[in-house]
């Protein structure tokens, strides 16, 4: 149920809450029912600078980066149970400013604390590496160190599920952080300021601004007392991300767009195949950086596979994201509503075929796009090559493997990728050399904390997730310890580093 007074929110600074420096506000409203249902203090620059002292104070003065791995853990496991216990209010926030239908927004809270829990198990198992065998009187030390203050910004599309593919991993290994959500969907993040405190997170660890692109997360980017920036978003920000970090050279971890091929070969589960694809592209109506938008049909089967694809998706309810039977919710936004159908507008244009949908909705107050599939779609079509983010699917036809290998490829972006075959060689081979960071064989959009996720090319930089994520997070440093006596630097031939 949507509540009679909009939710209210503050930054979330030095472990308590607090107004923005000049008192300024703003409010998001439901994207399915045009009503206000958060109200959000605006951070400008002036906050963003009181958030990253409040974490570089937290980080050079610690307890937080000396903190046991044991005592780390404790803090991880209570906050996993607290997002447990407050399911309910998370993903009905995350219904309201997102958009999504309920029962995704409650999957999305336990894939949350898995990812928290998952995150626990690694605060104790963070280590480095030791070389004796430098001779009778050096060892090598090679330590895993915090790499100091995180900057996180995030995108709209899954709010909680994404912050936490990077903050318990920072927290794990003893970084702090300022967290920038994006302002259409800031509540649940905000949110974890609260539930961290309860959890016994010490003050300034963690730190949340709640605001604009331009000027919090620009300001965040180019702050030169943050260390290390971790971006998902448009591959075009995370550009912008990259230029703004160059000042003092901080490290960037990026996860961007994708425009992820499904390859089904006419030997694979047709069936299976077909279910992948309707959920692929349907879920989370196609907000999503792994929706899988390009299908690599072998000519032969396509017309088949595509008349099964149109009968599932017709069989897709679009509606009321609060109704429990919804599968399709709407639109986060106007403009990318706008972006959608312009979208499906240039398919039309370019030649393809509308298989199904290709239309609004109207339902509640109109921010809903049906389902929608282009058949005979060619490679160098916009709606084959770009991110569209919407429920629109492409499908394009192959011969050979090596032509569904080339097609897979043939795009900027390198996320994750799905091969149908009951054939072993045809799935191991064509997952070798496809360029993403992700591939599914036989299976699509499954994921576990232990696994890295991330992208090739203009999908990103580096990894989130697993203990790959943890050591995106730490700075390797090499100590060297020489045992007894030291012999003069020019009474030996050894060489010494510059
Ligand atoms: P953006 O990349 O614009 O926004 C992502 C985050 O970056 C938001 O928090 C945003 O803030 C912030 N931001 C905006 N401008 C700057 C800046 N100059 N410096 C630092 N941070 C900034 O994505 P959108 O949400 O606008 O979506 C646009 C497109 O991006 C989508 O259509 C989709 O193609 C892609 N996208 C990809 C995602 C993925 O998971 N890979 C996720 C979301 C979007 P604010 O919200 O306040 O603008």
């Amino acid at each position: 149920m949507i509540p009679s007074t909009p939710f209210q929110y503050e930054l979330w600074i030095n472990g308590q809450e607090v107004p923005s420096a000049s008192g300024s506000k703003f409010n998001r409203k439901s994207p399915s029912h045009g009503v206000v249902v958060g109200e959000y203090a605006q951070a400008d620059a002036t906050d963003v600078d009181a958030a990253v002292r409040a974490a570089r104070e937290a980080f050079d003065r610690g307890p937080w980066p000396w903190t046991p791995g044991a005592e780390r853990m404790k803090v991880l496991l209570r906050a996993t149970e607290l997002i447990r216990q407050k399911k309910e209010e998370l993903a009905l926030i995350e219904t309201l400013e997102s958009g999504k239908p309920i029962s995704q927004a409650r999957d999305e809270v336990d894939w949350t604390a898995d990812l928290w829990q998952y995150a626990a198990s690694l605060c104790r198992n963070i280590h480095g590496d030791t070389y004796n065998t430098l001779g009778e009187s050096m060892l090598g030390l090679v330590v895993r160190e915090p790499i100091g203050v995180v900057g996180m910004i995030t995108p709209w599309n899954f709010p909680l599920l994404i912050v936490s593919q990077k903050l318990p991993f920072a927290l794990a290994v003893g970084c702090t952080c300022v967290i920038k959500p994006s302002e259409l969907t800031s509540g649940t993040t905000l949110r974890l300021g609260r539930i961290l405190a309860d959890a016994g997170l010490p003050g300034g660890v963690v730190n949340i601004v709640s605001g604009f692109g331009d000027p919090v997360g620009a300001r965040l980017s180019s702050h030169p007392d943050v260390d290390m920036m971790s971006f998902t978003g448009s591959t075009k920000v995370g550009k912008a991300v990259i230029k703004a970090a160059e000042g003092n050279v901080k490290k960037v971890e990026l996860e961007l767009g994708g425009k992820n091929p499904q390859i089904i070969f006419a030997d694979a589960d047709l069936a299976a195949a077909a279910d992948a694809a309707v959920f692929g592209i349907c879920f989370n109506q196609g907000e999503c950086c792994n929706s899988g938008s390009r299908l690599i049909v072998q000519r032969p089967i396509v017309n088949e596979f595509v008349g099964k694809l149109g009968e599932l998706m017709r069989a897709v309810s679009t509606g009321d994201p609060l109704d429990e039977k919804t599968k399709i919710g709407a639109i986060a936004s106007k403009e990318q509503f706008d972006k959608i159908m312009g979208y499906i507008d240039e398919g039309r244009k370019a030649g393809a075929k509308l298989q199904l949908g290709g239309n609004s909705l109207p339902i509640l107050n109109g921010q809903f796009i049906e389902p929608t599939i282009f058949a005979d779609v060619t490679p160098e079509m916009a709606i084959a090559k770009e991110e569209i983010f919407g429920p629109v699917l492409s499908v394009l036809a192959f011969d050979t493997v090596e032509e569904a290998i080339k097609i897979a490829n043939d795009t900027n972006y390198g996320l994750s990728a799905s091969v149908w075959t009951s054939d072993f060689d045809t799935a191991l081979s064509a997952s070798r050399r496809i360029r993403a960071g992700t591939v599914w064989v036989n299976t699509f959009l499954e994921g576990y904390p232990e696994l890295p996720f991330g992208g090739f090319k203009e999908s990103g930089q580096g990894r989130e997730v697993g203990r790959f994520a943890v050591e995106e997070f730490t700075e390797l440093k090499t100590i060297q310890l020489h045992l007894g006596k030291k012999t003069s630097w020019w009474a030996t031939s050894h060489e010494i580093l510059p």
